[in-house]
C-alpha cells in the first residue's frame, strides 16, 4: 500500500495525499508497535565507544531542514527561540529551490549555529539513478565549498550511503534509527553515530541517524498535540547514553496565531527543549552535527 501511494503521489492533490498518509499512519501505528518509537537493540554502544565529551550522559543534536521560502524566512525566529532557551542547532538549506540569503547564512554561523545543505532541488529525482546523482553531486560539492560547510541531508531521507560518499562531506544525516513511516523505511538500528567506510577504503564519513521522529510525522500525520513521544524517547536515550537527534522544519512551525494547514504551534517544540533543559541540565552535550562528526571521527581514527 505504501509503495502504491508513493508511486501515485505525483498525481494526487496535496490535500488528498495528506488524508491518505494520515490513514496509512493510523494503520501502521498498531502494526509497528514493537519497532517504533523504540527499537530494541539500537541502544548497543559502538565498538571502542569512549562516551561523550566531558563525561556527559547523552548528546542532543537539533537540526532543521528548510523546505521552502516560507521556512527560510522563519529561520531567524527559530534561532532566537533556541538561543533564548539555551540551545544551538544546524539549518539545512535546499540550494536551488528558493533563494538562500547569504546574510542569513552568515548570521546563523555568527551566532555559533551551523549551516548544511539539503539537496539541490528537492524534486525527488536525485536518487533516481546514479547518473543524475553524480551530476548533482558535482553541483552540491560546489555549494559545499562556497558555503564553507561539511554536512548534508538528502531530500526525503533517500539514503544510498555509497552514492552519498561522492559528496565532499564530513557527515551525512540521511538515516534514522527506526522509522517505518518513511518512504524508504529501512532504519540503521542504532542511536549512535557510525562511520561509513567507502569501498575504496581511502575515505569515509560520519553517519548520524535521527532518533526522534520528525515533526511532520508526529504533529501533522499523527496529529499529536504535545511532545510526549519525543520526551519518552529522550528519557530512554539519556538512560542509554545515546544521541537524541531531531529534525524539525521551520516550514511547519507556527510562530503566530494564524495557523495554516500543515502547521503546528511552535510551543510543541519549545516545550520539548524546556523539558530537556529543566530535567537534564549539565548532563547533556548539545552539539552541532559538525562537532559530533569531528568527535566521532577522532574515535575511529584513534582505533585504527
Ligand atoms: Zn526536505
Amino acid at each position: 500500500m505504501t509503495r502504491l501511494f508513493y508511486l501515485l503521489k505525483p498525481i494526487i492533490p496535496r490535500r488528498v495525499q495528506l488524508f491518505l498518509r494520515r490513514f496509512l499512519v493510523k494503520k501502521q501505528l498498531k502494526q509497528y508497535k514493537a519497532v517504533w518509537p523504540i527499537l530494541a537493540g539500537s541502544e548497543k554502544k559502538p565498538e571502542n565507544w569512549i562516551g561523550w565529551p566531558d563525561g556527559k550522559d547523552f548528546a542532543i543534536v537539533l537540526t532543521h531542514d528548510v523546505e521552502w521560502g516560507k521556512g527560510h524566512d522563519r529561520c531567524r525566529d527559530l534561532l532566537e527561540l533556541e538561543k533564548k532557551i539555551g540551545f544551538k542547532s544546524s539549518f539545512f538549506f535546499v540550494a536551488e529551490r528558493y533563494k538562500v540569503d547569504k546574510e542569513l547564512r552568515k548570521f546563523i554561523v555568527s551566532e555559533g549555529f551551523e549551516v548544511g545543505i539539503h539537496g539541490l532541488k528537492h524534486d525527488g529525482k536525485k536518487f533516481k539513478n546514479k547518473k543524475i546523482f553524480s551530476e548533482r553531486a558535482i553541483k552540491i560539492n560546489q555549494y559545499i565549498k562556497e558555503w564553507n560547510i561539511v554536512g548534508f541531508r538528502s531530500p526525503s531521507m533517500h539514503h544510498n550511503l555509497e552514492w552519498i560518499g561522492e559528496l565532499d562531506i564530513e557527515y551525512d544525516l540521511s538515516t534514522f534509527d527506526t522509522d517505518p513511516f518513511e518512504p524508504q523505511p529501512d532504519g540503521v538500528g542504532t542511536i549512535f553515530p557510525f562511520w561509513f567506510e567507502e569501498k575504496d577504503k581511502r575515505s569515509g564519513y560520519v553517519e548520524m541517524p535521527y532518533t526522534l521522529v520528525q515533526d511532520f510525522t508526529l504533529f501533522i500525520l499523527m496529529k499529536e498535540e504535545s511532545p510526549a513521544i519525543w520526551i519518552d524517547k529522550l528519557d530512554w536515550i539519556s538512560k542509554n547514553g545515546g544521541m537524541a537527534l531531531v529534525n524539525v522544519h521551520p516550514d511547519y512551525m507556527n510562530f503566530s496565531n494564524l495557523r495554516e494547514s500543515e502547521e503546528y504551534p511552535v510551543e510543541y517544540y519549545s516545550n520539548f527543549l524546556k523539558y530537556v533543559k529543566e530535567n537534564y541540565e549539565g548532563k547533556y552535550w548539545n552539539a552541532l552535527p559538525k562537532d559530533v562528526a569531528a568527535y566521532y571521527k577522532n574515535i575511529v581514527t584513534m582505533n585504527r
